[in-house]
């Protein structure tokens, strides 16, 4: 498929729901995003891992958090904004993107953090390209959920130099329960290795910041350490486990679902399940982040 047929909202396929809306026209499919992009917060954040977000209190990642999401996964810590019917937000055409990413530049963000960004995936890329004839010189991570089409992050390399990608679920059937995506699995495990084409291996400055590469992240969910295991092994064929950072996450809290969510979802993850998880990533070769049970809070979850 040409370049200009896989970056647009005219016949939309940026993700895996494969709408074929056109946004242009006030039509909007699963997601819910227009034609323009809405961004609902930008922030030197803080609190994502510590080669992203550094450790100097003034600095931090330059986060951009877009409205909208395509995913819909039903513990989402950012509901507020991602649901299709959020109108949280401003507008912002492609230079109004491209100022903000050089105005965080000039705040100190090591780097400019696009959260939640595949819908606004042509914006991004026009935004990105004008902010380095502007002077833009930070890394751009692309903070996603996972649910990716590979040939979209095919054609990433002139825009993107880190993948924050989730991998959220291997069974089809838990993907189709928390995220009505049933083919979630099959997509994340080719677009990672897609992520990997663009990327190649982790770089990590003098500073302690990646400057490229892919962050891999695995939220454990209560009672599906089984599936989590199995999301590793299958990203250990993908991609050779030394060449990524992972960020094992045992942050998962309740206090976000809705009164219809399963009972499976109301409980915070045990150690057992953790630390299970965790020696078997160290095992396949996995070096990076782990979180202390403290993690497991809303007060890291900025507010919108
Ligand atoms: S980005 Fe939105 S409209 Fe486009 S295919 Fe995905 S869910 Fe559908």
């Amino acid at each position: 498929m040409p370049m200009t047929a896989i970056f647009s909202v005219k016949e939309c396929r940026l993700c895996p729901r494969q709408c074929g809306v056109d946004r242009t026209k006030g039509e909007t499919g699963v997601c819910g995003a227009g034609a323009e992009v809405r961004v609902a917060k930008s922030m030197l954040h803080k609190w994502e891992e510590p080669c992203i977000s550094g450790t100097d209190p003034a600095r931090g990642s330059g986060a951009v958090f877009f409205t909208h999401c395509s995913l819909g996964c039903i513990y989402c810590q950012n509901r507020s904004i991602s649901r299709r019917n959020s109108e949280k937000g401003e507008i912002y055409s492609a230079e109004a993107l491209a100022d903000l990413f050089l105005d965080l530049q000039e705040q100190g963000a090591w780097n400019i953090n696009l959260v939640s960004p595949t819908h606004y995936a042509p914006q991004i890329r026009e935004a990105v390209k004008s902010a380095k004839e502007k002077g833009l010189v930070l890394p751009i991570v692309w903070n996603t959920g996972g649910y990716e089409c590979a040939e979209v992050i095919e054609n990433l390399g002139d825009t993107v130099d880190i993948f924050l990608t989730d991998w959220k679920y291997n069974d089809p059937k838990t993907a189709e329960a928390y995220s009505s995506a049933p083919d979630y699995p099959e997509r994340i495990a080719k677009a990672y290795g897609a992520m990997y084409r663009v990327t190649g291996k982790t770089v990590i400055d003098e500073n302690g910041m990646l400057k490229k590469g892919i962050i891999l992240r695995h939220l454990l969910l209560p009672g599906c350490r089984r599936d989590s295991i199995a999301v590793l092994d299958k990203a250990a064929s993908i991609v050779p486990p030394e060449n990524v950072l992972l960020s094992l996450m045992r942050q998962y809290t309740p206090e976000f679902l809705p009164e219809t969510a399963p009972k499976s979802l109301q409980r915070r993850i045990t150690s057992f399940e953790y630390d299970s998880v965790t020696d078997h990533a160290a095992n396949l070769g996995f070096a990076g982040y782990t979180q202390e049970s403290t993690s497991a809070t809303s007060d890291y979850t900025p507010e919108f």
